[in-house]
């Protein structure tokens, strides 16, 4: 059973990899970015309460997205593994997480970090932004996005080494040849 972190800057192609090791390994993919554009078109109270962080390119407060953490791992289907991407992102959020997982009476098995350095990023996200139209992909917000992940979610890297957990990866490679990298870690 495999419960596992992604994490890495936006564009790092952490969702991409997210997709390819869920499915390979049979664990849901638990993206707090896809449950919060989910709750935005249906219009629900964390939606509109996200919708303004999300377009600016700022990090969603953290009792809304701890919130929703809480309620998808108590669905059925994260009872064998699951795989977090875009959670934990700050400090409180990986410390609640702990707490969570500590009454669920689970660990993690391993943090996976995509490292891809910001030049590149910024590239990748600019493309993305004309290929898929994403609301919070036009170059001032993208900034603003690896801002909030430099100062934010990097410290978060050094929380999981001293825990034993962080596995990392280049992510400047050809896709496979990232899938592959991550999969000698996880086995
Ligand atoms: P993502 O699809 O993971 O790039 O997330 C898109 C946006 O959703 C982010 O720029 C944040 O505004 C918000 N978001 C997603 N996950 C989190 C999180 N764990 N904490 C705070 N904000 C989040």
């Amino acid at each position: 059973m495999q419960r596992l972190i992604f994490m890495g800057p936006p564009g790092a192609g952490k969702g991409t990899q997210a997709k390819i090791i869920c499915s390979e390994y049979k664990i849901p993919q638990v993206s707090t970015g896809d449950i919060l554009r989910e709750s935005i078109k249906n219009q629900t109270k964390a939606g509109l309460e996200a919708k303004k962080f999300m377009d600016a390119g700022d990090l969603v407060p953290d009792s809304v997205v701890i919130n929703i953490i809480k309620d998808r791992l108590a669905e059925a289907d994260c009872k064998h593994g699951f795989l977090l991407d875009g959670f934990p992102r700050t400090l409180d959020q990986a410390d609640a997480l702990d707490s969570l997982l500590k009454e669920m009476g689970l660990g993690l098995n391993a943090v996976i970090n995509l490292a891809v350095p910001d030049e590149e990023l910024l590239k990748r996200l600019l493309e993305r932004a004309k290929i898929e139209g994403r609301a919070d992909d036009n170059e001032e917000t993208i900034k603003n996005r690896l801002l909030n992940y430099n100062n934010k979610t990097f410290p978060l890297l050094d929380y999981y080494k001293k825990k034993g957990l962080l596995k990392e990866i280049n992510g400047t490679g050809k896709m496979e040849e990232i899938t592959s990298l991550i999969k000698k870690e996880l086995n």
